[in-house]
């Protein structure tokens, strides 16, 4: 059964407003790690928060964990299942310990202190923050303030955590920090990702992209699959991951090479088959 559950959902932030997401109807099973791939004002933020149930669709429905979100009495429900990492990490941060900042929600929630501590202590060690839990926030790089924010979200035990743009305020040390610990919470934890990004290869990293573009849904499936549709993306104001541009230009140039490559080591491994062919 999907975990989430998207049909014909439209959302209009005013009566006189164009739709911001428009007729968007998607499913993402329990343990998928689906990439929302978008331009800017493509409508990523709006369709996070609809599936978070922050807002509630103008039409059409959301289910989350089962949960219709149009369900008032169990909005807290949705959202506990379902997590979301924000862009800016220091917006996402309350208290000054760090440990502090991960019991935030669980104290908020009235859990018991010796359950809080296991799970503070559980949250910090998954995304390798252990060793900081008595720190001072502002003190942490970009890329250890968006792992504690995680903590934080994981503290909770959702099944799913919604990201939206986490890694785009983050230096390439930090982005790369981030997206390790999250897609081994997705491959160990069972913990089904939502990655909302405009980085082509970050994208390229998730089993499923889905492509928004003006509140639609333009294109979805393997990431080879949609990167090999250029044309389709481009108008859709997005590029092709640098290896996949570069194999696709040199396939325009002549070169037999294969035009799904996404990765460097991809590249290599196609580059010495070419040369042994000749
Ligand atoms: P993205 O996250 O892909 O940049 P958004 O979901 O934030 O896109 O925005 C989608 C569209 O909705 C844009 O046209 C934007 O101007 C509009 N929009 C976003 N937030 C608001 C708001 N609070 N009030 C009115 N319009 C909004
Ligand atoms: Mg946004």
């Amino acid at each position: 059964m999907s975990i989430i559950s998207v049909k014909d959902v439209s959302y209009k932030y005013r009566d006189d407003a164009d739709e911001a997401v428009r007729g968007v109807s998607f499913e993402v099973d329990e343990g998928e790690f689906v990439a929302i791939l978008g331009s800017n004002g493509s409508g990523k933020s709006t369709l996070a928060k609809l599936v978070n149930a922050l807002f509630v669709p103008t039409a059409g429905s959301v289910t989350v964990c089962g949960i219709d979100t149009r369900d008032e009495a169990r909005t807290w429900d949705v959202r506990a299942a379902c997590g979301m990492v924000f862009q800016n990490p220091d917006n996402q941060i309350v208290a000054t310990i760090v440990e502090e900042d991960v019991a935030f929600g669980l104290e908020n929630m009235g859990v018991e202190p010796r359950e809080i501590r296991r799970r503070v202590d559980g949250a910090l060690a998954a995304v390798g923050m252990g060793e900081f839990s008595k720190s001072a926030p502002h003190m942490l790089s970009g890329g250890q303030k968006q792992r504690v924010a995680i903590a934080g979200v994981l503290a909770m035990k959702p099944r799913v955590i919604v990201f939206d743009e986490s890694t785009a305020m983050l230096d390439p040390v930090g982005r790369a920090e981030v997206i390790e610990v999250v897609r081994r919470l997705n491959r160990e934890e069972g913990v089904t990702v939502l990655w909302i990004t405009h980085f082509m290869d970050e994208a390229a990293q998730a089993g499923r992209i889905l492509v928004i573009d003006r509140g639609e849904i333009r294109l979805s499936g393997a990431p080879r699959d949609v990167f090999r549709r250029s044309g389709l993306l481009k108008q859709s104001g997005l590029d092709v991951p640098e290896m996949t541009a570069l194999a696709q230009t040199l396939r325009a140039g002549g070169l037999d090479i294969r035009d799904d490559i996404l990765t460097v080591d991809e590249m290599v491994v196609e580059l010495c088959r070419l040369k042994s062919a000749t």
